[in-house]
């Protein structure tokens, strides 16, 4: 449809909502059992803004499996911790153009044939399992504490492991654990396998609603300060830092086809969540577990592109 730019921000929400409710192109993910039997009717949107509104249609408050989206806030908290030269030498910043949980990019990458170290790049797995692994702490029950602590700070509430994700996605594990494996052999792995893995799974089996996703969105629209709670979760380098890496990588192999037609940097998971940033602005959340063969919410990223072109919002505009 053509955007309408007489629109307030609750009327393109709704626009957005009624004009994909009954699409239901995509499929669940299938290789984790939880996620296959996810509800596909489910759809929320919610925005918020960085003063703090909230927009929202649908079933903002459902809970489902944040997945990939977590690799975000892990990275903002190990950007932190280690600085912009180190996560760029130890993990890479690069897109891979490859599935996001490709082999073959770390092979690539280590024969030198892109200009990325091994793991390529925080928000694809074998990126975000190198991440995991430099997340302090002397145990995997301190380590795994300082994760769900970051999200939630991002999302202003306390959210909590979903153990019958974390069961689901452990009794089929097996190419996570050895992507660990062969970046450990690559010297690229920067704690012991088994427990990254397990620490890892746990980071994606947290459940969030698109009312959280759109607040963690939000966070990072604001510097890094939540705008409910006004905590100062990250500083604005780091916000930055977390952002450019979205616009780059936030959709695996077709995040410059939806930087293109889109111009906003975002995440997906394969949980069925999708944010989007408005720096300065706003953050914009989908829930809508049918997925594309890249693994994003299909309903999620016609979402997201219905509102950003009907409010004129892309971070190339003039102004
Ligand atoms: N837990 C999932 C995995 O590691 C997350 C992937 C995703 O959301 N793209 O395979």
């Amino acid at each position: 449809p053509q955007p309408n730019h007489t629109l307030t921000t609750q009327e393109a929400v709704n626009r957005a909502y009624n004009n994909y409710k009954s699409t239901t192109d995509g499929s669940n993910a299938s290789y984790i059992p939880y996620l296959e039997k996810a509800n596909k009717r489910l759809y929320g949107i919610v925005i918020v803004t960085i003063d703090g509104k909230i927009f929202k249609a649908g079933d903002s408050d459902y809970s489902f499996p944040v997945e990939s989206i977590s690799k975000v806030f892990t990275l903002a908290h190990v950007l932190k911790i280690q600085g912009a030269k180190n996560l760029q030498n130890k993990i890479g910043v690069n897109a891979t153009g490859l599935p996001f949980n490709s082999a073959l990019a770390i092979e690539l990458n280590n024969d030198k044939l892109t200009g990325s170290p091994p793991p390529g790049n925080p928000l694809v797995n074998a990126g975000a399992i190198a991440t995991a692994s430099l997340v302090e702490g002397k145990s995997l029950e301190e380590k795994w504490n300082t994760v769900i602590k970051t999200a939630s700070a991002f999302a202003g509430r306390p959210l909590s492991l979903n153990k019958d994700v974390y069961d689901s996605e452990m009794s089929d594990n097996q190419h996570n654990l050895a992507i660990a494996i062969l970046l450990k052999s690559y010297n690229y792995l920067y704690a012991d396998s088994i427990e990254t893995i397990d620490l890892y799974t746990r980071e994606c089996s947290y459940d969030i609603t698109a009312k959280d996703l759109a607040v963690m969105g939000a966070t990072l629209a604001n510097g890094g300060n939540n705008p409910l709670t006004h905590q100062n979760v990250i500083d604005e380098e780091t916000s930055m830092r977390v952002l450019a890496v979205m616009a780059t990588a936030g959709l695996y192999n077709t995040s410059g086809e939806w930087l293109y037609n889109v111009g906003l940097p975002a995440k997906s998971g394969v949980g069925g969540g999708i944010v989007a940033v408005v720096p300065g602005k706003m953050a914009i959340a989908v829930y809508s577990s049918p997925l594309d063969p890249a693994g994003n919410s299909v309903r999620g990223q016609l979402a997201i592109q219905s509102i950003a072109h009907d409010l004129g919002i892309n971070i190339f505009k003039k102004n």
